[in-house]
């Protein structure tokens, strides 16, 4: 009976696109891609976090150098006036003393201050740098995903296409009728055709009487399976 095999090979192919859109689903719900582009995200907020960071620090130190330039051009001028002999009053020359010590004092704290900050630099310099790596291998890893990713989506649409397509085709040579049928034993049973393999059937595994393998082989009627209710197809490969 040629409407079996047609309905047999409607149900494979029913089967695998079930199959195809449930891997489809599995594609779109795995969220490998969203974790690493939540990383990769994570990575980017984090080197542009440490690139103001050291361009802060930059300008603090300009900042220092000007102050300290300042200070050292009063130090200068300080010990000018303590040294240049002009003031002879002890009182006044014992300020202008304390002044200059002020004034250095000022410079060895800015002097500090611009150091720490030239180590904070070189920390960030440090940082960035095995960042920036690891954002690189991220990114690169991101694009890969991202590609797998595509391509695996494109081919199983394209696959689910090419499998409606035929479904339609098959659904055109097969009897309404028989359809009909073949459909309601679907929602009972996993397959609503089954081979008969070993004198029994596939799907219930209990023996089909001869009379009905010999009726099968026949190839002229539908036969359904006593126990299950299922469609036989007669399999004419060797068992
Ligand atoms: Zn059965």
């Amino acid at each position: 009976m040629k409407q079996i095999k047609l309905l047999w090979e409607h149900q494979e192919k029913q089967h695998e696109l079930t199959k195809t859109l449930k891997s489809l689903k599995q594609i779109k719900e795995d969220d490998k891609l969203e974790n690493v582009q939540v990383e990769l995200k994570q990575l980017e907020y984090d080197l542009i976090t440490n690139k103001t960071q050291l361009e802060m620090k930059k300008i603090e130190i300009e900042r220092s150098e000007r102050k300290l330039k300042i200070i050292n051009d009063n130090l200068g001028q300080t010990t000018q006036r303590l040294y240049s002999g002009d003031i002879t009053d002890s009182k006044e020359l014992i300020e202008i003393h304390k002044e200059e010590e002020r004034l250095r004092e000022q410079c060895d704290l800015i002097e500090e201050e611009i150091y720490l900050n030239l180590e904070k630099i070189d920390a960030y310099d440090e940082i960035i740098k095995l960042k920036q790596k690891e954002y690189t291998r991220s990114s690169e890893n991101v694009s890969f995903l991202h590609r797998e990713h595509i391509d695996q989506t494109t081919k199983l649409k394209e696959k689910c296409k090419e499998l409606r397509t035929k479904l339609q085709q098959l659904n055109s040579k097969i009897e309404p009728d028989f359809i009909k049928k073949y459909n309601a034993i679907s929602k009972m049973k996993h397959r609503a055709v089954v081979k008969v393999k070993n004198k029994s059937c596939t799907g219930c595994h209990m023996n089909i009487p001869l009379s009905t393998i010999s009726r099968l082989k026949k190839d002229e009627v539908v036969c359904y399976c006593d126990n299950c209710g299922r469609i036989l197809l007669y399999s004419k490969e060797p068992e």
